[in-house]
């Protein structure tokens, strides 16, 4: 699951960034409303946390222009604002949840995973398809060709990522960044060894490998190697 925060104190984005990476989720940061709207609009994510007060355009209207375009991407609002009309105010602009500061961890990852559940709900659930590799996000399995392949745990992140970004150039930074958080350490090879794991269980025996190395840049997952 891809999740964009919206929260221009660095600390607390900082903090529910790590949270969700240890719940095994994608996150990506923005730490104002401009370049958090963009990133909504012009990307794919399965839920975005969303903070009401932010400089330059504020949460409300950030919440609004993504209703606009985006009428199915679950919002949760973040905010030290209680009171009854700032919730009416988040809801009426097309939050699907309301969380206020300061609260506690464990009650944000239960929202999260409400409002994921209710989203698998209305829509079918997420299916990536790579040629004859099929990635369901949901059940969190894989198969290649109608086989299907033991991932384990960071594996599957791992592969759901680049799926996430198919014909995307990634850079060992990029992935070490959104797959590990910041528990990697940069100082080891991991992110070879286990591209390494996911080819021998995915593009082993296949004529067609779909896991390619872009020498001096990355890995990209994709179906020709035209580059
Ligand atoms: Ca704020």
């Amino acid at each position: 699951m891809k999740i964009l925060v919206i929260e221009d104190e660095p600390k607390v984005a900082d903090f529910i960034k790590k949270g969700l990476e240890e719940q095994s989720y994608h996150v990506a940061l923005a730490y104002d409303g401009l370049l958090g709207e963009k990133l909504a609009l012009h990307n794919e994510y399965d839920l975005v946390i969303l903070d009401l007060i932010l400089p330059g355009i504020n949460g409300l209207e950030v919440c609004r222009h993504i209703r606009q375009h985006r009428a199915d991407v679950p919002i949760l609002m973040l905010t030290a604002l209680g009171a009854t009309k700032d919730k009416v105010a988040g809801l009426e602009a097309g939050a699907d949840d309301y969380l206020v500061k300061p609260f506690h961890f464990e009650e944000l990852v239960a929202r999260v995973k409400a409002l994921a559940r209710r989203r698998l709900l209305i829509s079918p659930g997420i299916i990536y398809r790579v040629a004859d590799l099929e990635v369901d996000a949901y059940r969190r399995t894989a198969q290649r060709a109608g086989k299907e392949i033991v991932l384990t745990a960071k594996e599957f992140s791992l592969l759901e990522f680049l799926c996430i970004n198919k014909n995307r150039v990634l850079s060992r930074a990029y992935i070490a960044e959104s797959v590990w958080g910041s528990n990697y350490d940069k100082g080891t090879n991991l992110i070879d060894v286990y591209i390494n794991y996911l080819r021998s269980k995915i593009d082993k025996g296949s004529d067609t490998p779909l896991i390619h190395t872009v020498i001096g840049m990355g890995y990209v997952l994709k179906e020709k190697e035209t580059c």
